[in-house]
């Protein structure tokens, strides 16, 4: 058995001190006993209340300028926030303003010929799709998207951005390869173009830098030509993976995932996967299965089932997965999922329980050859910490070599977990501590990690997996020297590096 360090594991004191505040009664009711200004909470872990002092709902250009400047001349910080699922807090700032974008939703314009698409930076990916097939109704090769987050479709464009996001292609880099430029409005209120032609230092920081450069109105998207695609899905033992992702690679197909089994009860528990390929077909090929795609209340269904009987549910969600194969639709259509927000509110009111509780993301990365290292060591460390995972899949990513921030600094397995954990102390560290291990795991073998969910990693961890996390830093002070964009993502980290520097020695990844 893994035994872990509590001391190298362990949260820092003001992180457990602020779980375990949050987690004596709600996060809502221990945030609202010290009222301030507004409360505001991340959609999916809810596990970061904030009180800020006031939101914008920036609709246009000159709006966002505006609320800049004045917050600026105020000597007031703002953070920028899109639909609310980053769960570090990069979106939110204790008692600053905060940006929302979700009005600033509109499609600008579709250059055909150049396959580039230009939106604001508050628009959805399911309003880019609805759109886009609108427009392009009676084009015979039409335009889509290349990839999008595929676990919900309300993800905005400056979040994804911001992120530098992924989807679940096989040969893909993040989203940074989909982007062929952006505006940005500085500290200063000024609005400049960002490109790989045009400040390019810009380009390469604000794409995966959450928000701490400025404000990002507008994002000019490459877009790539509709493809039909058949689902093909088969049950396989993960030690088999890799060869079969080469072997979808060899065939030419650009998508494919594999959802784990979840099951600890069964012997095929992180060791078996249902994997989903799509081969790409004619564009006359007809739809086919659509009656049988996942209904919203299919998918609420089975997130409840998975939390009361997790045989049943992964049982029905093979069962599911095998229904759907060979069906062919759009390569973008089979991007989306349902996703309902506060769903774990109902299952908490349905199941009658005590405490509220959330799912919590987390993910790692790992080179593919070393997923089966790191996933033993992941199965035997929640079997012996009775870690509780709701979903688990794994997807692909090629090296990023444009970002200042890469998580994808090789090609990578992209292993993501989404921790059942109730909002107290104890549950919430064994979920914390759980994400340290593996960290340490991912780095054993040249992983890293993904920094949008919680910030739970120390700073040897941050600066092995993200060596330019210091001029990062650096960077953004050059740019934003009154540290006007900020967020309580942004302090902890900055409070972090100006600690402890000089016993830091960067593990070797
Ligand atoms: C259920 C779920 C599934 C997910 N699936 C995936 C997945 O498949 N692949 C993946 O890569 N990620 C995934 N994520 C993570 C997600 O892509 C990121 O957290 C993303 O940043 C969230 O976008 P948002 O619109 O909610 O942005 P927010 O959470 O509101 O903001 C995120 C960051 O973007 C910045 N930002 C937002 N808009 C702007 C702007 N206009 N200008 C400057 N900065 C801005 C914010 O300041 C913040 O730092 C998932 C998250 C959840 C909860």
């Amino acid at each position: 058995m893994i035994s872990t360090n509590n001391s190298s594991c362990g949260l820092s004191r003001r992180d457990f001190l602020r779980m375990a505040a949050i987690a004596g009664l709600s996060p809502w009711q221990a945030a609202l006993a010290e009222h301030r200004g507004t409360l505001v909470n991340d959609v999916h872990s809810a596990l970061n209340p904030t009180w800020v002092t006031e939101i914008h709902h920036v609709e246009s250009l000159s709006d966002s300028v505006q609320a800049i400047t004045r917050a600026r001349k105020s000597g007031q910080s703002l953070a920028i926030c899109g639909s609310r699922h980053a769960a570090g807090g990069q979106q939110f700032l204790t008692d600053g303003v905060l940006l929302d974008t979700t009005q600033m939703n509109k499609i600008l314009h579709l250059d055909q010929e150049s396959a580039l698409l230009t939106v604001q930076s508050g628009t959805r990916w399911v309003d880019i799709e609805a759109s886009l097939n609108k427009i392009q109704l009676r084009e015979p090769k039409p335009l889509g998207i290349n990839q999008k987050q595929t676990g919900l479709n309300t993800l905005t464009i400056g979040g994804t951005l911001s992120a530098n996001a992924h989807g679940h292609g096989l040969l893909l880099k993040p989203f940074v390869a989909d982007v062929d430029s952006f505006k940005l409005i500085n500290a200063d209120g000024e609005l400049i173009n960002c490109s790989r032609h045009e400040n390019v230092d810009l380009f390469s920081a604000v794409i995966g830098g959450y928000g701490a450069f400025g404000f990002v109105p507008q994002v000019t998207l490459k877009l790539i030509h509709r493809q039909k695609v058949r689902r093909m899905v088969q049950m396989i033992p993960l030690q088999k993976l890799g060869q079969c992702v080469e072997q979808s690679i060899s065939k030419g197909f650009r998508y494919g995932h594999c959802q784990m089994n979840i099951d600890e009860s069964s012997p095929g528990y992180l060791n078996e996967g249902i994997y989903s390929t799509y081969e790409p077909v004619d564009i006359d090929t007809p739809i086919t299965g659509s009656e049988k795609q996942m209904t919203a209340d299919g998918w609420t269904d089975l997130v409840s089932l998975v939390h009361s009987d997790k045989t049943k549910a992964y049982k029905d969600y093979v069962a599911f997965y095998q229904s759907t194969d060979g069906f062919i639709n759009w390569s973008d259509v089979w991007q989306n999922s349902h996703y309902v927000n506060g769903y774990h509110q109902t299952l908490d009111r349905l199941s009658a329980s005590k405490e509220s509780a959330t799912e919590v993301l987390s993910e790692f990365f790992v080179p593919i050859p070393q997923l089966e290292t790191f996933l033993s060591h992941a199965r035997e460390y929640f079997l012996a910490h009775k870690q509780n995972i709701i979903f688990s899949t794994i997807r692909f990513i090629e090296k990023d070599d444009e970002t200042l921030l890469p998580w994808a600094r090789e090609r990578y397995a992209c292993i993501i977990f989404n921790f059942h954990t109730a909002h107290t102390p104890s549950a919430i560290e064994v979920t914390m501590l759980s994400g340290k291990f593996l960290i340490d795991r991912a780095i054993d073998v040249k992983g890293s990690f993904y920094l949008t969910y919680q910030h739970l990693a120390d700073k040897k961890q941050v600066l092995t997996c993200y060596p330019s996390f210091e001029n990062y830093l650096a960077l953004k002070l050059k740019h934003d020297p009154n540290e006007v964009f900020q967020s309580d993502w942004y302090r902890w980290h900055k409070k972090m590096f100006a600690q402890e520097s000089s016993d830091c020695v960067p593990q070797k990844a």
